[in-house]
C-alpha cells in the first residue's frame, strides 16, 4: 500500500499535513496547517518552517480553510513549492481572506509582501467542482487523480479521494477525510461516504464522544441566552471567524424568527454583535456562496428571509469601537450576545471581553466549539463551573460568569458519525490511519473500529500514531 508521511496532525488536533508518497519523485500533500495550543508548545520555529523536501510534491490539496489545515501555506511557498493548489470552489473564495489574516499575524505586515504572496497563491490555485476527477500526476507510467466531496464541516470543506494507478498497473484508492462535519449542521449538507477505498486517513477529534444534545441544541442555545436576558448580562461566544460564527448567526435568526409573545419582543430587541472585521468579511462571502448552502437554507431564502443578515445584527470594525463595546457591555446591564474570535480563547478580541466580564456573575461564556488542550478556553471550560480561575495575559481572573458548553454545535463528526463514514462505504478500507485527535480519542475510536470490523468478520489494520 502507498506510504503516507505525517508532517503534523497525526498525534494532535492541529497542524494537519499529510504526504501521500506515490514514488520517490512523486508525492501529494494534503493540507499544510499550523500548530496551535498544546501542539504548538514545543519548538515553535521548527514547526513553522517546512522541513521536509518539497521537490517531489506535485500538488497540494486543501480540505478546508481552517488555519490548522492551511496556516503553514506561506512557509510551504517560501520553501519553494510552486505546484498547483487544489481546493473546492467555495474554499478558493475563502482562502485569500484567511491567508491574508494568517500572514498579518504570523509572517509579515509588509503590504507589498502580502500582495506578492496573494498573487502567487492566485497563480497556483486550482478551484475544483465537487465530484469531478482531476488528474494531478500523469508521468513515468503512473496516473493519479483526485476528487473532492463535501465534508459538511465548514462551507467549502471537502474530503479527498485519490485514485492511483502505478507504473506496474497496481491500483489503489486512498481517502483523506479532512475534518468531517456532523449531520444537521446549519447551512451545510451532511457528508456522504465514498463508495470505498483501500486506505483511509480519518480524523478523530471526537473519536471518544457522542454529541448528545444535537437535536435539542437550539433549545439549549435559546435557554442559555434567555438566562442572560434575565440577568441583564452579556453572552460571550468565543468562535472561529469562519464557519461557527455564520452557523450561530443562522441559528439566532431562526430563534428570533420563531419567538412569540413577550419573550419574542425581548429577542427582537436583543443586540447580536459580531466583534471581528474578519468574521464580518467571511459572513459576506458566505452570503455570496448561497448556491452551496443546504436545502433548508435555500427554502428560507425563497421565503424571503435573510439568514445571515438580520435587523439586530451589528458588526464592530475598528479597534476603538471594539474597546467602547467592551466597556459599554461590561458596565451596562443591557443584554447582548457577542461573538468574537478566537474560538479557543487563545488571543483575539474575545480576550478583552473575558478580562472585563469573567469575574461578574451577570455574564455568561458560551462555548460552541472544541477547546484544545492547553488553551485558556479549555481552562475556563474546566474550572469555570467549579468557581475556579484562569490566567489571561499573566493576570489571574476569577470566573464568576456562567460557563456553558453546547456540544451539539460542534462542527465535527462524533464517534457514531465517524464510524458511519466507514460503515456506509460499499468497500471498507483495510487500513485506517487515525489522525487529528488527542490520544484518548484516537484510542477509543480505534477500539470501536476494530470491533465494527470484527462483527462483520473483516480484517483491518488501524494505525494510530503514539
Ligand atoms: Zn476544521
Amino acid at each position: 500500500m502507498l506510504d503516507i508521511l505525517h508532517h503534523g496532525g497525526a498525534s494532535g488536533v492541529t497542524g494537519s499535513c499529510h504526504q501521500l508518497v506515490l514514488d520517490r519523485e512523486h508525492s501529494l500533500l494534503i493540507d499544510c496547517g499550523l500548530f496551535q495550543g498544546e501542539d504548538a508548545a514545543r519548538d515553535s520555529f521548527e514547526q513553522l518552517t517546512v522541513e521536509f523536501d518539497v521537490s517531489p510534491l506535485k500538488a497540494l490539496i486543501i480540505t478546508h480553510v481552517h488555519i490548522d489545515h492551511i496556516g503553514r501555506l506561506p512557509y510551504l511557498l517560501a520553501a519553494g513549492f510552486s505546484g498547483p493548489i487544489l481546493c473546492s470552489i467555495p474554499s478558493a473564495r475563502l482562502l485569500p481572506l484567511v491567508i491574508e489574516d494568517a500572514l498579518k499575524i504570523g509572517f509579515t505586515r509588509n503590504a507589498r509582501l502580502i500582495e506578492q504572496f496573494q498573487a502567487q497563491l492566485e497563480r497556483q490555485l486550482v478551484p475544483l467542482p465537487y465530484g469531478q476527477w482531476h488528474t494531478v500526476v500523469d508521468a513515468s507510467g503512473m496516473t493519479t487523480r483526485v476528487k473532492l466531496k463535501r465534508a459538511g464541516h465548514i462551507l467549502g470543506s471537502s474530503y479527498v479521494e485519490v485514485s492511483h494507478q502505478g507504473a506496474r498497473g497496481e491500483k489503489e484508492r486512498v481517502v483523506f477525510s479532512g475534518d468531517l462535519g456532523a449531520p444537521y449542521a446549519p447551512l451545510l449538507p451532511a457528508p456522504q461516504s465514498p463508495y470505498g477505498c483501500d486506505q483511509l486517513v480519518l480524523e478523530s477529534t471526537y473519536g471518544d464522544r457522542r454529541h448528545p444534545d444535537r437535536r435539542a441544541r437550539r433549545a439549549t442555545l435559546k435557554a442559555a441566552i434567555e438566562q442572560a436576558l434575565e440577568n441583564g448580562g452579556t453572552v460571550m461566544v468565543p468562535a472561529f471567524s469562519i464557519g461557527r460564527t455564520q452557523e450561530l448567526l443562522y441559528e439566532l435568526e431562526t430563534i428570533i424568527h420563531q419567538a412569540r409573545g413577550p419573550q419574542g419582543r425581548r429577542w427582537r430587541a436583543l443586540e447580536i454583535i459580531v466583534d471581528s472585521p474578519l468574521a464580518a468579511r467571511f459572513t459576506q462571502v458566505y452570503r455570496e456562496l448561497k448556491p452551496y448552502w443546504d436545502a433548508e437554507a435555500q427554502r428560507r431564502l425563497r421565503g424571503g428571509r435573510h439568514p445571515l443578515s438580520f435587523d439586530n445584527l451589528y458588526t464592530v470594525e475598528s479597534h476603538a469601537e471594539h474597546e467602547q463595546t467592551v466597556e459599554y457591555l461590561a458596565r451596562n446591564g443591557r443584554p447582548a450576545v457577542v461573538i468574537a474570535a478566537s474560538g479557543m480563547c487563545a488571543g483575539g478580541r474575545i480576550m478583552n471581553y473575558l478580562k472585563a466580564m469573567l469575574s461578574d456573575a451577570r455574564h455568561q461564556v458560551l462555548f460552541v466549539g472544541y477547546q484544545g488542550a492547553g488553551t485558556p478556553g479549555r481552562d475556563i471550560q474546566a474550572y469555570g463551573p467549579r468557581g475556579g480561575w484562569v490566567e489571561i495575559d499573566g493576570e489571574r481572573i476569577d470566573i464568576k460568569a456562567g460557563v456553558i458548553t453546547l456540544s451539539g454545535y460542534s462542527a465535527h463528526a462524533d464517534q457514531e458519525d465517524l464510524l458511519n463514514f466507514v460503515k456506509r462505504m460499499r468497500r471498507w478500507p483495510c487500513r485506517i490511519r487515525l489522525v487529528h485527535g488527542e490520544r484518548e480519542a484516537r484510542v477509543a475510536l480505534a477500539r470501536e473500529l476494530k470491533a465494527l470490523y470484527r462483527r462483520k468478520g473483516r480484517e483491518v489494520e488501524v494505525i494510530n500514531a503514539t
